[in-house]
């Protein structure tokens, strides 16, 4: 099946590296997209799966902040991540990482390769090497990227993960995933 001209690759990237608009106030870096990240997998053949951004799914665009983009972005995300572990925005965050897992696991079943799951660092739900908690960024991981880690590790399924920031060098940090191709 699915032996067409399909490369079989995929990649999965956080919403807002294809959709600026979605990033809470304050802090999108482009107008649109990172450009960078969508040319290197083109040229690469790799399809782009777009992950669903928890925040507007659970929260809305404003986040629920009337203030917009006053306070500094740590605060404002720690105050985002101790919305989202509230009972109704973590069972919908549970329902957006199954979906993720689920579409992961369907490319899997027919042997597609998932290259990667690119996140956001000191996001508060997509960071992967940093968030933010306590006013501050710190190591570890977001809320969503821990629930679709988990779900992954519950299946012995071990997919490179990597966070990404506006002031990274992009074709560096994305290398080891290109490298495979
Ligand atoms: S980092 Fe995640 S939660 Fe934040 S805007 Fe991007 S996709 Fe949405």
């Amino acid at each position: 099946m699915f032996d067409d001209e399909r490369s079989k690759k995929v990649v999965f990237i956080a919403h807002c590296l294809l959709n600026q608009n979605s990033i809470s106030d304050g802090t999108a870096v482009y107008p649109a997209m990172f450009r960078n990240v969508i040319e290197l997998f083109m040229k690469a053949d790799i399809g782009i799966a777009q992950m669903p951004c928890p925040e507007l799914c659970c929260l809305g665009l404003d986040r629920g902040n009337i203030y917009g983009a006053d306070a500094p972005i740590v605060v404002e995300n720690t105050r985002i991540r101790i919305e989202m572990k509230k009972d109704i925005p973590n069972t919908q965050l549970d329902r957006l990482a199954d979906y993720v897992v689920y579409e992961i696991l369907e490319y899997i079943r027919y042997g597609f390769e998932i290259v990667g799951i690119i996140g956001a660092n000191r996001s508060p739900n997509c960071g992967v090497d940093t968030t933010s908690d306590n006013n501050t960024e710190m190591k570890g991981m977001g809320l969503f990227m821990e629930k679709i880690l988990c779900r992954l590790s519950e299946k012995n399924i071990l997919i490179p993960m990597i966070g990404l920031k506006g002031t990274d060098n992009i074709s560096e940090k994305l290398s080891p995933l290109l490298k495979s191709v």
